[in-house]
């Protein structure tokens, strides 16, 4: 089977979250010398409290990750004169994998594109990494877009690395899928490690879980949903034992892991694109024929949720995820997770969230949700130590 068809047969598969193994909450009791050092010495006191109360809080999103139960569509399609290649439909994954499937969309419009100009649907991460990759090899890309950053649902994410976050489901997507997504991680980590250093716009952080109850072999507080693992990839989570945490709980673990600071991000990259030629229009697109009237004959489809209507995907479903922003605090640089509830420390706001609606539309805060969730965080700030 060629890699094309490969992919082609994958994406019509489909997967089921709810099944998911939380492979990726394996933890090490095997601490290293230089890991203990790092916290021995300085002692759980270089874990700052969260400055938490409702006041603080300066903006509320909700934003719906576009979830197809076989996995992001990627693959070619032809629409009268015109080449369609697909590429959406990430879940609670999109920025985490959208080097990775950016690429695979890159080497279909090579395999199939003569025209060296390429029409881009959509300015969101997957958009503007996909539209990168064609620059570096050579294509002249214009995106159509209806938005813009910061008006995408790429905004609206908590910015980690989460590669298998409602990426599919379980039960649905083909067991190609995975060696699919397997290789858009790989790229994408690779990736990622360029983008070290660049004004933060990615970088490593402190990710702590907190728990009560022993971690089952799926665990409702991690990031959501999350089906596969690559062993080895990020650093081993390592069990800390009570001395080593300030936290009152039985069961927690550290380990660093990748974040994006969204909005220099996406920043960044925006202005790479045009300044290596890139232009951007704003264009919505209503129906095909609207795709039929671009000039380019290759089209490259990054519209997230909005494919949807244009295309009639009835797998594309939104699964919506709300998030509180807090007034940032320059001293605490750490992601913490513990049952309902995380946060996680970016540049721009100290963001607390996030759960999933599977199916929901609608993206009206709730302030029952914001409440629940200060509530469990104030309660593990008030009972930490220190
Ligand atoms: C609360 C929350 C937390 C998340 N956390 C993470 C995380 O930590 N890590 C992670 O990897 N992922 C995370 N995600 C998922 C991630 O945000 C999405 O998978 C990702 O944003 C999808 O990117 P996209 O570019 O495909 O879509 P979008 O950002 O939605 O971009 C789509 C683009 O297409 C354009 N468009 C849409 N319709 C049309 C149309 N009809 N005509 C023209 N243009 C159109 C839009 O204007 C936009 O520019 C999270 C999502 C949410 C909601």
């Amino acid at each position: 089977m060629d890699r094309r068809n490969f992919f082609q047969k994958a994406v019509v598969s489909g997967v089921g979250l709810s099944s998911g193994l939380l492979a990726s909450c394996n933890t090490s009791k095997s601490t290293t010398y230089a890991d203990k050092q790092f916290h021995i010495n300085r002692g759980y006191h270089q874990i700052p409290k969260l400055r938490l109360s409702m006041d603080r809080i300066v903006k509320e999103t909700v934003g719906l990750r576009p979830f197809r139960p076989s996995g992001p569509r990627i693959e070619t399609e032809k629409l009268g004169n015109k080449t369609i290649v697909h590429n959406y439909g990430h879940g609670g994954s999109g920025w985490s994998l959208s080097w990775g499937t950016g690429n695979m969309a890159r080497k279909l419009v090579m395999a199939t594109a003569t025209d060296r100009k390429v029409a881009l649907l959509g300015c969101g991460t997957v958009g503007i990494a996909t539209a990168r990759l064609l620059q570096e090899s050579g294509y002249e890309v214009t995106i159509y877009t209806k938005d813009v950053p910061p008006n995408v649902t790429s905004n609206l994410a908590t910015g980690t690395w989460s590669p298998a976050s409602r990426v599919c489901d379980p039960a649905v997507a083909k067991p190609e899928f995975k060696g699919i997504w397997e290789d858009a991680t790989m790229f994408s980590f690779k990736r990622f490690q360029f983008l070290l250093g660049m004004n933060d716009i990615a970088c490593w952080v402190e990710e702590y879980n907190v728990q009560n109850e022993a971690p089952q072999q799926r665990s409702e507080h991690s990031a959501g949903g999350e089906v596969y693992d690559i062993p080895g990839l990020l650093p081993e989570r390592m069990q800390l034992t009570r001395k080593e945490h300030p936290f009152a709980a039985d069961y927690v673990t550290r380990r660093s892991n990748l974040m994006f600071n969204i909005p220099t991000y996406l920043h960044h990259h925006l202005q790479d694109f045009l300044a290596f030629g890139g232009k951007v229009k704003i264009h919505e697109i209503k129906k095909l024929e609207d795709i039929d009237a671009l000039p380019e004959q290759v089209v490259v489809n990054c519209m997230g949720l909005g494919a949807k209507p244009v295309f009639n995907d009835e797998e594309l479903t939104p699964v919506s995820g709300q998030l509180s922003c807090l007034i940032p605090q320059s001293d605490l640089q750490y992601k913490l997770s513990t049952k309902g509830a995380n946060f996680i420390a970016r540049k721009d706001g100290i963001y607390l969230g996030s759960n999933g609606i599977v199916g929901n539309w609608d993206t009206t805060p709730s302030k029952e949700q914001t409440e629940k969730v200060v509530s469990i965080l104030q309660n593990l700030m008030e009972t930490m130590r220190g």
